[in-house]
């Protein structure tokens, strides 16, 4: 049957898929190159509203040499300082300005009112919570930055 024939040929070229072409993901290795420079990840403190755009989340900032910190840190740029010259690393050349908490993972920066740092940053909700569980000194300071932060507030 020729027609019938016809029909099934048509039909398959019909269902023919559409090849994409498979676009690699390699190019993106070079990815890092360019966003050191340009400050986009978005570092937003979950106790005092502070919001800035940080040019790196982690532990080793390629652009501050040799510093490894012992948790993921947002890491500025330092915007009023120049590029270092000649490849020679300036160990002030960055900030850092907060992490996450250990503990709910919600952002905080380093302010006293916003984490506190007892062998990982916590955030000052969570600080209180676990605060019975640290040894006398760790929470001895942690107390005296809650009344620091008090005292702070009152005019
Ligand atoms: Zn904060
Ligand atoms: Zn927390």
């Amino acid at each position: 049957m020729e027609a019938g024939k016809n029909t099934e040929l048509n039909d398959n070229a019909v269902n023919v898929p559409c090849l994409e072409p498979n676009e690699k993901d390699e190019k993106q290795q070079n990815r890092d190159d360019i966003d050191e420079r340009i400050a986009r990840i978005d570092f937003h403190c979950s106790g005092c509203d502070m919001h800035e755009l940080v040019h790196y989340f982690g532990r080793e900032p390629p652009f501050a040499l040799g510093i490894q910190y012992k948790e993921d840190n947002y890491v500025l740029r330092d915007p009023f300082q120049p590029p270092p010259q000649g490849g020679r690393p300036i160990p002030e050349y960055y900030i850092s300005l907060g992490s996450k908490c250990s503990s709910c993972l919600k952002t905080v920066c380093k302010g006293s009112g916003c984490s506190f740092f007892y062998t990982a940053t916590v955030c000052v909700p969570c600080g209180k919570t676990m605060l019975k569980d640290w040894p006398v000194d760790a929470q001895t300071r942690f107390r005296k930055q809650l009344v620091v932060n008090q005292s702070d507030k009152e005019p």
